[in-house]
């Protein structure tokens, strides 16, 4: 151990605990783990699901690369173990809101089983992967961002789909189709699937 954790003296057993905070909040902490290709609708549905959930009196934390990428982690960079990196700030933040009794929707493309893998090992139970299944052709069509053309213009090194891999999940919690779906169908499809598990 090194002398900086021994001088940590834990306050977990002074704390509020997670129970209670979900009593307070009538509702259950759970981290919705969206996972697909860039464009693939990640964002565009965790926004509408958030608005729906909020409706419904449920308080929720986008997580994104806007907050996460410019704020906590915006000293890292894209090499494997930044990445990792990356992964592990994410799953302990999610952690901590999980903690608070909060719905964190994270929009995040986690391209590779080892990287959600990850996240899992952190949260448990706590997670829910949703994968957002949109096809790479679909989302170059789509170029919300005009990433696509830039990486295939050999701009963009390691661009997931292209040059860097994307692994599907095999079980995941949720798949959800986007082609000729609209955000609604989408949103709806989780809603339902996950209200219970928020249900306090
Ligand atoms: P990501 O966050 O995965 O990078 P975005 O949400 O930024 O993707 O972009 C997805 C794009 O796809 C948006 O322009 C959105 O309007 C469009 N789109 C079309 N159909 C759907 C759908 N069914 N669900 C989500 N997005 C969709």
């Amino acid at each position: 151990m090194s002398s900086t954790s021994e001088n940590i003296y834990t306050t977990f057993d002074r704390i509020l605990k997670r129970q209670d905070k979900e009593r307070l909040l009538n509702q259950k902490g759970l981290v919705v783990w969206m996972t697909g290709l860039s464009g693939s609708g990640k964002t565009t549905i965790a926004v509408a699901l958030e608005q729906v959930l909020a409706e419904k009196g449920i308080l929720t934390q986008v997580l994104d690369g806007d907050n996460i990428r410019s704020g906590i982690n915006n000293n890292l960079g894209f090499s494997e173990d930044d990445r990792k990196e990356n992964i592990r700030r994410i799953s302990e933040v999610s952690k901590l809101f999980v903690n608070c009794g909060v719905v964190t929707l994270n929009c995040f493309v986690s391209p590779t089983k080892d990287i959600r893998q990850q996240a899992k090992d952190i949260l448990g139970e706590d997670m829910v992967e949703v994968f957002i299944n949109t096809p790479f052709e679909e989302c170059e069509k789509r170029d919300v961002k005009g990433l696509y053309a830039k990486a295939r213009a050999g701009e963009i090194k390691n661009f997931t789909g292209l040059d860097a891999p994307f692994e599907a999940p095999e079980n995941p919690f949720l798949d959800i189709s986007t082609v000729g779906r609209s955000v609604d169908e989408c949103v709806k499809q989780i809603y339902d699937a996950v209200m219970p598990l928020i249900k306090y």
